[in-house]
């Protein structure tokens, strides 16, 4: 599985990049709809205008936008959220054709291919990607801390979960990385140091191709790209080939930027504590 998309993306970036931010409503609930604020403020501070496609729930997925984002939500949003999802092909069609998925516990959950509901009844996910995720003897809620895999090149990744679900990657699906504190998907599979760049221990999240797309999921709220504002620039860099790197003398992103630091900074300390 590469980690960066096949051949054949989108080669250059748009002239105003379209993040959709789907279904705010129904997956809005952990306060992820951030994570459309964040890649639309850091594409701007890096000379790509941005525009945030807010998609009510009920309303199509527009095909044409550059990076999608789902988020979390209880039970009952969820199975709602999806089944508006799987009823169009919108989503496949447009991560094959280059788009940039970014999907957030229960929006992890609904990319696959079941999921449980409150009512005991197994959900329909939207199959986008090879995972089931099955109900939990107990909830996750508490801090997640993840080690990205070392060919990521990412640094360590900040924030927190809270879910039921456990969730199982097919074969050859490669997660986004293994959990140094937490639960993350929770199933049991486990990465052995060495073997594909991986750090070892308990997979957390998915990296994977598809189509001429790329999609990234993790159990990370927070909102993820608030904390880990580096993983935002990485989804920019994929959804927008050849995007400038921020503008090391706007005030307002070296202020974000700083902020973000000294919270992570704050965190890895909590973290080695224990
Ligand atoms: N409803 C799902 C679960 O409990 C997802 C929760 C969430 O998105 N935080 O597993």
């Amino acid at each position: 599985m590469s980690v960066r998309r096949a051949a054949g993306a989108r080669a250059a970036h748009p002239s105003v990049l379209r993040i959709a931010s789907v279904y705010p409503e129904l997956l809005g609930t952990y306060g992820d709809g951030g994570n459309a604020a964040i890649l639309a403020t850091r594409a701007g501070w890096r000379g790509q205008p941005a525009e945030v496609v807010s998609v009510q729930a009920g309303d199509p997925l527009p095909r044409d936008c550059d990076v999608y984002l789902l988020g979390g939500g209880e039970d009952e949003p969820q199975a709602l959220a999806a089944a508006g999802i799987s009823n169009g092909q919108a989503l496949g069609a447009a991560v094959d054709g280059g788009a940039v998925l970014f999907a957030v516990c229960a929006g992890l959950q609904i990319i696959g291919t079941s999921f449980p509901g409150t009512d005991g009844k197994v959900h329909a996910g939207a199959g986008l990607v090879d995972l089931v995720t099955t109900p939990g003897a107990t909830r996750a809620v508490g801090d997640l801390v993840v080690d990205p895999r070392s060919e990521l090149g990412l640094d360590v990744l900040y924030g927190y979960e809270n879910h039921r679900g456990r969730t199982s990657l097919g074969v050859g699906l490669d997660p986004l990385g293994t959990v140094r504190r937490g639960i993350g998907n929770g199933a049991g599979q486990r990465l052995v140091g060495g073997t594909r760049g991986l750090t070892g221990g308990d997979v957390e999240g998915i990296w994977a191709a598809r189509g001429a797309g790329l999609v990234v999921g993790t159990y990370l709220h927070g909102p993820a790209l608030a904390q880990n504002p580096q993983l935002a620039d990485r989804l920019l860099d994929e959804a927008a080939p050849g995007l400038a790197p921020m503008d090391s003398s706007d005030a307002r992103a070296v202020a974000a930027d700083r902020a973000a630091a000294a919270l992570r900074a704050a965190r890895a300390g909590q973290t080695s504590r224990g």
